[in-house]
C-alpha cells in the first residue's frame, strides 16, 4: 500500500479546502528570535504548492519541550513571522492550538491564505496522542498533510492521531523525499555499507542488530567501537564503554558473521589522557590503560574510506570521534570526504553526523541528509513509522 502524496492530494483539488499541515519548525531560538531558519526554509516547498493551489493552510508544529504547558519563550509566533517573510505573504497567527478561537481563525481563512497555530506541545495531550486533542485538530481541517519526518516515529496527536478523523491525507514533499531516500537503504543497490558511530551502543543497538544481517559491510567508529572491542577482550583503557552491552555487541558480531556481513572495528586510535581540546594526543594500535580513545586513527580512517569507495549504497549515522574538538575530528572528516566523493547513493542521518558534514561544507555533495535522527534509524530498521502508517489507513 503506497503512502498518498501531496501530488495525489493536489491532483484531486484543494481549492477552498482547509488543509492542516504538520511541519517540523522546531528551530533554535536566540533571544526570542529565530536562530537558524533551515527548517522553516525546508517547509516552504509543500506550503507554496498548497497555497498556490488555493488551499487554506492551517500550519502546526512543536517547538522545544514545553511539556504540556504554555511557555511564552517557546511560542511559535517568531517562527510564524519569519515564515511570513520567507513566503512573502501575510501570515496569520492564532495563540491557541485548538478550540473555538482556532476554529474561527481557520474559518476566516480565504483561499491561498496561511494560519499558524501556537506550539502544539503547549497541549499536554499532544505527546500522549490524546483523542480529544486529535479531534480538535481535525475540526480545523478538510485534509491533513504530514511533512514532519523528524517526529514521524512518534504517535502524537498532530503527527498521527488527527489522521483518523480527517478524510483526505497525504505525505508532504519533505516526508516523501525522506521515505524515498531512506528507502534506498532498505532496498539497496549492493554493496551496502553502513557506517555507525557516535557515543553509545545502547542508543543504537536496535539499528545495529537490524543492519548487521542486512548490510554487506558494517563499519563501526566513535565511542561505540570501544564497547565492541572490550567485548572481544581487547584493551580499551579508559575509553567510554558500556559493560552491560558486551553481550549485545557479541550478538551483533555473530549476526553479522552469520549474515555474511563484514564488520570492521578500528585498528588504530587517537588517544588522550584527558578529554580537552588541546590535550596531547598520540596514535596507537592498543589503547594504553590510562588513556582513552577519542578518534579513529589514520590507518582506520583510510580503511573506512576505502570501504566507502567500493560501496554502491552508504548509510552513515554517528561521528567517528569527538568531532566537536577539531583535534579529534579527522576520522569523521576522512569518512565524510569519502562519502562526498562516492558515486554511490549516500544517506546520512543523526543530528551530530549532519552537523559534522555541514561544518565541513560537504552538505551539497551528500546524496541525502536526513532531517530526522531517531526517525531515520527506525525507518532503516524496517519499522513502520506511526506518522506514515496513519496516512495510509483507510
Ligand atoms: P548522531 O547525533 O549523529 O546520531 P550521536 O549523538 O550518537 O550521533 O553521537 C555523537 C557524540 O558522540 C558526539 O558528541 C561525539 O563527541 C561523541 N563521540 C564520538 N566518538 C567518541 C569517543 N571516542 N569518545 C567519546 N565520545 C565520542
Ligand atoms: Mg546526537
Amino acid at each position: 500500500m503506497g503512502t498518498p502524496t501531496l501530488d495525489d492530494l493536489l491532483a484531486a483539488g484543494v481549492r477552498g479546502e482547509r488543509v492542516f499541515v504538520r511541519a517540523d519548525l522546531n528551530v533554535p531560538l536566540v533571544d526570542g528570535q529565530v536562530g537558524d531558519d533551515t527548517r522553516i526554509r525546508a517547509a516552504l516547498g509543500t506550503l507554496r504548492r498548497l497555497l498556490s493551489a488555493g488551499a487554506r493552510v492551517v500550519l502546526a508544529s512543536h517547538l522545544g519541550r514545553p511539556k504540556g504547558e504554555r511557555k511564552a519563550e517557546l511560542s511559535l509566533r517568531p517562527v510564524a513571522d519569519r515564515l511570513g517573510a520567507l513566503l512573502e505573504r501575510e501570515t496569520r497567527f492564532c495563540d491557541e492550538v485548538v478550540g473555538p478561537k482556532a476554529e474561527s481563525a481557520a474559518a476566516e481563512l480565504r483561499d491561498g491564505e496561511l494560519l499558524v497555530l501556537e506550539n502544539v506541545r503547549f497541549e499536554p495531550g499532544e505527546t500522549k496522542n490524546d483523542e480529544a486533542l486529535a479531534r480538535g485538530f481535525a475540526a480545523l481541517a478538510d485534509a491533513y498533510v504530514n511533512d514532519a519526518f523528524g517526529t514521524a516515529h512518534r504517535a502524537h496527536a498532530s503527527t498521527a492521531g488527527i489522521a483518523r478523523f480527517v478524510p483526505r491525507r497525504a505525505a508532504g514533499d519533505l516526508l516523501r523525499a525522506e521515505l524515498e531516500q531512506l528507502g534506498v537503504v532498505r532496498d539497496p543497490e549492493r554493496p551496502l555499507l553502513c557506517v555507525l558511530g557516535g557515543a553509545k551502543v545502547s542508543d543504537k543497538l536496535a539499528v545495529l542488530e537490524a543492519l548487521a544481517p542486512h548490510a554487506d559491510s558494517l563499519v563501526i567508529g566513535g565511542a561505540m567501537a570501544y564497547t565492541f572491542l572490550a567485548a572481544r577482550g581487547d584493551a580499551v583503557g579508559r575509553s567510554l564503554v558500556e559493560p552491560d552491552r558486551f553481550e549485545d555487541a557479541r550478538r551483533v558480531e555473530a549476526a553479522a558473521r552469520d549474515g555474511g556481513c563484514r564488520l570492521l572495528l578500528p585498528t588504530d586510535h587517537v588517544v588522550v589522557h584527558e578529554l580537552a581540546p588541546n590535550a596531547t594526543s598520540q596514535v596507537v594500535a592498543r589503547v594504553p590503560e590510562d588513556q582513552m580513545g577519542v578518534d579513529i586513527g589514520p590507518a582506520t580512517a583510510r580503511a573506512y574510506a576505502a570501504e566507502v569507495e567500493t560501496a554502491r549504497t552508504i548509510f552513515w549515522n554517528g561521528p567517528m570521534g569527538v568531532f566537536e574538538m577539531d583535534a579529534f575530528a579527522q576520522g569523521t572528516e576522512a569518512v565524510a570526504r569519502a562519502v562526498a566523493d562516492s558515486e554511490g547513493r549516500s544517506v546520512v542521518g543523526g543530528g551530530d553526523s549532519v552537523a559534522a558534514i555541514n561544518k565541513l561544507g560537504l552538505g551539497d555533495r551528500i546524496g541525502h541528509l536526513s532531517t530526522g535522527g531517531g526517525a531515520s534509524l527506525e525507518f532503516v530498521q524496517g519499522l513502520e513509522l506511526p506518522g506514515v502508517a496513519a496516512l495510509e489507513e483507510a
